[in-house]
């Protein structure tokens, strides 16, 4: 599982002087989050000091870390690029294909029978490429990646939206989606808008039943699920310092639930603490050597008004456990409060399950915390009255909780261990339940609790709180129960309190672990065959893209003209979809099926040119493929916000849709069609919106000579044999239109490394 150190070293050298060199030029003291940015830009300081805020900046991540469903099409693509391997230290981990059913053992068993082909899969091509593998049951990315590779001052892509966990580790750690992934293991640089900041300022100290978790939950309350959006969230003060390098990671990992780019904390004693706890003493003393670049600069946190865009101050002593939800993070009640809010919003009060554990909570220290709670349960006569279920964050963590007694607690007060995985948290749980129709509450530890996530039941009330709140209230098995002031019968009659969780920060005897399931690549891959059936319906190798053909383009029949929102999701669905992921061919049936035509205000039905006859788009577009005659689509404002799904632009480009032209586009998107060789056009005149019919076969003309800034002209020929002109922006840059030449960005790399 060996972390990258000469990686780190490398960083960790250049970081002063880049520092240095980006005070001086800014002008100002500097945040963390600068400082790391600065250190990490691909080139040139002075140009992209000037762009900060006005444009995209280049940067050069120093790792990346895939989930398995992320991860295969990532893979699948980074195969094209035809690079022995991958440019920088990356891993996958396998954790969330894994349904939680019965418990960590028959689940696994389950899901390695039932994933069999894309662990394979994952396996072989991690092996040939020097990508390290984490094996199913290996545990979740974001613990893994905490215990084994984030390290203060690194900048990490990963292929999930909480990667950002690894911040508690003083990493700025940002979730992408495949195609930069892939982008970033081939040796291209990785762009992003440089973020606005948002200082958090912690006073004071946590204690009592009040942890790390309150404190994201309070955030949360404060910002909502959007007020983080473009930013960075930097955590300061005397009270962050006093927070265990976990929690930090907890509070991180969460960010992700109010919009934030990432939220990140400064390298303290804590982390030094967590780094020499977990085998990574070498890191913990080069980052010693250098540790006053590794937090912001004094003056920044004396007067944090002037450095943030927003400061938000917490202080820990007088915070209170929080619990969020029903079906919205951001739905922030103190404990107080929280009870009247359940019979005020009349929210069922009987409480169905509690779950603690997943990639935001399952630290030594949570579980310590809430196994003190739970045996408290098991010694006063306490029967929980809920079911209770673990997921341990990893299997360091699951073995070392496991010797030290905490699960045989768990087990007394009748929880039930899941795999090292995500399970609950993404909706992968086959959860037994009577009547699916009838509203309950359950209450987890994880993160997100928007409607369905958990079990996929919209009755489903799901509150997000600390695990030791969470062991609290599965124990008196009602929502409205508070631990801090209520108390509790216990079989003997007898009235119980509970009495304040106590936690262990590292564990005494030091962590350990039998397997930790990790699979280091071969040394030299080149002879590793990559395992993909060839009759499996979830993973296809993939054939490269032709390049362009050297004219303009002609005839190519209107595919779809989308109304009003056209996000990723209606580009390419997800749910059962999903399943899909690796298999270009197969998930490119749903195609569009989610937009709106504008000329029939149906969904996935429009009219297939060639016929006459109205049909599912992806099966249209695919009649005009087997003829040979490309297509385009257009689109309304803002087309395809929503993920950095890579799926949504490489749908049509497989299918053979040429273009897409929109009022306007979401840029993660927008760019994701150039990278795979389409034409991404912006409408000049967005009234010619109206212009576009239903029969329209329309011309590109101008690319012989398609040059930055330059707008191309679109000849629209309707039916009636009428035609209009309308001329049509872009924002190719020269790179950009050699992807367009070549048929994709990935045609390129591969083109250089002949
Ligand atoms: S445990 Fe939940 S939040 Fe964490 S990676 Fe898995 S699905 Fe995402």
């Amino acid at each position: 599982m060996a972390f990258d150190i000469e990686m780190i070293k490398k960083v960790y050298e250049q970081f002063p002087s880049r520092v240095e060199a980006a005070r001086k030029l800014v002008g100002k003291p500097l945040t963390l989050t600068e400082k790391i940015l600065y250190a990490h830009l691909w080139e040139g300081l002075a140009t992209q000091v000037q762009q900060r805020g006005k444009s995209y900046v280049d940067f050069a991540p120093d790792r990346v870390a895939m989930q398995d469903a992320t991860a295969q099409m990532a893979l699948l693509q980074f195969m094209q690029a035809g690079r022995p391997t991958v440019a920088l230290p990356s891993t996958v981990h396998c954790d969330h294909l894994i349904q939680a059913e019965t418990g960590a053992t028959q689940d696994l068993a389950k899901a390695k029978s039932q994933n069999k082909e894309v662990y394979d899969f994952l396996a072989s091509v991690s092996d040939k490429y020097g990508i390290g593998f984490w094996k199913p049951g290996a545990g979740i990315i974001h613990q893994v990646v905490l215990e084994s590779y984030a390290f203060p001052g690194g900048l990490m892509i990963g292929t999930d939206s909480h990667t950002v966990n690894a911040g508690g580790l003083g990493m700025v750690a940002i979730g992408v989606g495949g195609a930069d992934a892939c982008d970033v293991m081939a040796g291209l640089a990785w762009e992003l808008k440089f973020p606005k900041l948002i200082g958090v300022k912690l006073t004071g100290k946590l204690s009592g039943w009040t942890s790390a978790k309150d404190v994201i939950l309070k955030v949360a309350g404060i910002l909502t699920v959007k007020g983080g959006t473009g930013a960075i969230v930097e955590y300061f003060g005397d009270g962050a310092e006093s927070i265990s390098c976990t929690g930090k990671g907890t509070i991180c990992n969460m960010g992700a639930e109010i919009g934030a780019t990432t939220s990140v904390f400064g390298y303290d004693k804590k982390m030094a603490d967590y780094l020499n706890g977990t085998g990574r003493e070498m890191i913990a003393k080069l980052a010693d050597n250098i540790s006053e670049h590794l937090t912001g600069d004094a003056e920044v946190y004396s007067s944090p008004e002037k450095y943030f865009d927003q400061v938000i101050e917490i202080n820990l002593s007088e915070l209170e456990p929080h619990i969020n939800g029903p079906f919205t993070p951001d739905l922030a009640f103190p404990i107080s409060k929280f009870a009247a809010a359940v019979k005020e919003n009349n929210w069922p009060a009987q409480l169905e399950v509690g779950l603690i554990g997943s990639c935001t909570n399952s630290s030594y220290e949570d579980i310590s915390r809430s196994a003190s709670v739970a045996n408290q349960a098991v010694e006063m006569g306490l029967n929980a009255k809920s079911e209770f279920t673990i997921t341990p964050g990893s299997e360091l963590v699951r073995f070392t909780i496991e010797r030290d007694g905490y699960l045989d607690t768990f087990g007394k007060m009748g929880g039930v261990v899941l795999a090292n995985a995500c399970g609950p948290c993404i909706g992968q749980w086959a959860r037994h339940t009577s009547d699916p129709t009838k509203k309950n509450s359950i209450i987890t530890s994880f993160n997100r609790n928007f409607a369905k996530r958990n079990d996929g039941n919209p009755n489903t009330h799901s509150f997000v709180a600390s695990p030791e709140i969470v062991t609290a209230l599965a124990i008196a098995g009602d929502l409205t129960f508070n631990p801090l002031t209520d108390y509790l019968t216990n079989s003997r009659g007898e009235k119980i309190k509970l009495a304040e969780p106590k936690g262990i920060e590292m564990p005494l005897k030091g962590f350990a672990v039998e397997d930790a399931g990790y699979q280091a690549p071969a040394k030299d891959g080149s002879s590793v065959v990559v395992k993909v059936d060839a009759n499996s319906d979830r993973l296809q190798l993939l054939d490269a893209f032709n390049a362009w053909e050297g004219t303009d383009l002609h005839n190519l029949k209107l595919l779809i003209k989308a109304k009003g929102k056209c996000t990723t999701d209606h580009i390419s669905m997800a749910g059962p979809w999903l399943k899909y992921r690796g298999h270009l061919d197969n998930i490119s049936n749903n195609m569009l099926i989610g937009a709106l035509n504008f000329f029939n205000e149906k969904t996935n039905s429009v009219k297939n040119q060639l016929t006459g006859v109205y049909d599912e788009v992806p099966k249209v577009q695919r009649a005009y493929k087997a003829a040979g005659i490309g297509s385009i689509v257009v689109g309304d404002e803002n087309y395809g916000e929503g993920s950095s799904r890579e799926h949504a632009a490489m749908e049509p480009r497989f299918l053979g849709v040429r273009a897409v032209l929109v009022k306007s586009f979401a840029r993660i998107h927008e760019t994701n069609l150039k990278k795979q060789g389409m034409l991404a056009l912006t409408f000049s005149n967005t009234a010619d919106y109206d212009k576009i019919k239903e029969d329209d076969s329309i011309d590109i003309i101008g690319l012989k000579s398609f040059t930055p800034g330059v707008p191309l002209t679109l000849e629209l020929n309707h039916a009636n044999g009428s035609k209009d002109e309308i001329t049509v922006n872009h924002t190719y840059n020269a790179q950009q239109i050699e992807w367009f030449k070549s048929g994709g960005a990935l045609n390129i790399i591969r083109m250089a490394q002949v």
